[in-house]
């Protein structure tokens, strides 16, 4: 009924008596299997050569679930054998939760308490292939706290963690009493769930020199053993809560590879180095901005060349001046808006249609309804538009830029005939 794999982590096979069974769940006296909780899964492996699919506390006992109903009985001696790769992997990034929560402690402001999460995901094939199906997945811990987790800040917890791992920090547990461990202010706990202060007893994790915890789970008994860890993200699940994902082993290996590999090839396109990359991109983008620039400004010349020509061209119908062409790089709205800037004085109704055939824009000094003259074009050549008497736009045409212009001097001289 008792677990012991928090105790003695590294003990994964051992026999033990079978108390009780009921079809598919098992009851042992004593069992190092590790019963999910305080953020960590369940271990797996075989009792009695059956498969244990999960293990959790029900009841204050330690429940086997097993995949088929086993052949042994009650009072019967089995053995179990946890699955050392999942368990070795789970107590490395276990334990490389304190280490980084040890990073925030020295980082972040009003720190409040951690949650710790390693999540079971299945590793995609690659994975599997290079390192076996049990040896994946993230490990999450939630900070409370007043820092903002940037950029800097969240490669420096890094950076810390990982120095922390290499100072091979020795890894140390103990059982205090609960009023003792309250006592201590250098240790981390849930005040909310309260997880692992409910008994008499609490269990203190302490790695040397970087940090305390009241915690219930399996660890290493070094930090060396955690291995290279790395940041995989931050998220923002709450108010005052930022949540740093990161990766230990393969995956954090892999995760570093794949960047690397990802930041050298975009230096081999700018033409430099890693680590002039950063100073490559900011130059690539003043680079860009200021031809941003100079494009607007020109494109802007070209419309100006080009309304001064269609205004010599404009057309005159029963006493009213039509401005009518193709403008080339102006949506619907850049359209109406220099069609509303060439009506004036000299030009009664401005129409100026985009030179892909898409758009259209119509001014007016109010002799004619520019919305009207939007509808008559939409419903010859498709979209839609709308607008006010004076300004009008319409967008989602179909058809040739020319053949919608010379569809609009039909257009004034029916508006200007009444039809
Ligand atoms: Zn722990």
């Amino acid at each position: 009924m008792t677990g012991t794999a928090a105790a003695e982590p590294t003990v994964t096979t051992f026999t033990s008596t079978v108390d009780r069974i009921d079809t598919t769940d098992v009851v042992l006296t004593e069992t190092y299997f590790y019963p999910e909780g305080g953020g960590q899964p369940a271990d797996r492996g075989t009792l009695g050569g059956v498969e244990v699919v999960d293990v959790q506390h029900r009841n204050g006992d330690i429940v086997h679930e097993l995949a088929d109903p086993p052949a042994f009985d009650s009072g019967e001696t089995v053995e179990g054998q946890i699955d050392t790769a999942f368990r070795t992997y789970c107590m490395r990034a276990h334990t490389a939760s304190h280490v980084l929560y040890g990073a925030g402690r020295r980082l972040l402001s009003d720190l409040g308490y951690g949650g710790f999460d390693i999540s079971a995901t299945v590793p995609d094939d690659d994975e599997a292939a290079a390192f076996g199906p049990a040896i994946s997945g993230k490990v999450r811990v939630d900070f409370e706290t007043t820092t903002e987790i940037d950029d800097e800040t969240l490669t420096e917890l890094e950076r810390l963690t990982n120095r922390a791992v290499w100072e091979s920090y020795d890894v140390t547990w103990e059982e205090i009493p609960r009023e003792e461990a309250l006592d201590r202010d250098d240790i981390a706990f849930n005040t909310k769930t309260e997880e692992g202060i409910e008994g008499e007893t609490v269990r203190v994790v302490t790695i040397e020199d970087w940090d305390v915890a009241a915690c219930g789970g399996t660890h290493v008994g070094n930090t060396r053993e955690i291995g290279p860890v790395t940041v995989l993200g931050r998220s923002n699940p709450g108010e005052g809560l930022t949540r740093v994902e990161f990766a230990v082993g393969p995956r954090a290996i892999r995760q570093r590879a794949t960047e690397h590999e990802r930041a050298m090839a975009a230096a081999k396109s700018l033409d430099t180095n890693v680590a002039e990359l950063p100073a490559a991109v900011d130059a690539l983008q003043s680079e860009c901005d200021d031809l941003r620039e100079t494009v607007a400004t020109l494109r802007e010349r070209l419309v100006d060349s080009r309304l001064a020509d269609l205004r010599d061209d404009a057309i005159e119908v029963d006493g009213r001046r039509w401005l009518i062409g193709t403008v080339t790089g102006l949506d619907a709205n850049g359209l109406a808006d220099r069609a509303e800037s060439a009506v004036d004085d000299d030009i009664d109704v401005a129409a100026l249609v985009d030179a892909d055939g898409q758009y259209l824009g119509v001014a007016t000094t109010g002799g004619i309804d520019a919305g009207e003259v939007v509808d008559r074009v939409t419903t010859e050549f498709g979209g839609g538009g709308g607008g006010r008497p004076t300004v009008a736009q319409g967008g989602g045409l179909d058809a040739d830029g020319d053949d919608i212009v010379a569809f609009l001097r039909d257009v004034s001289a029916a508006a200007d005939r009444g039809d």
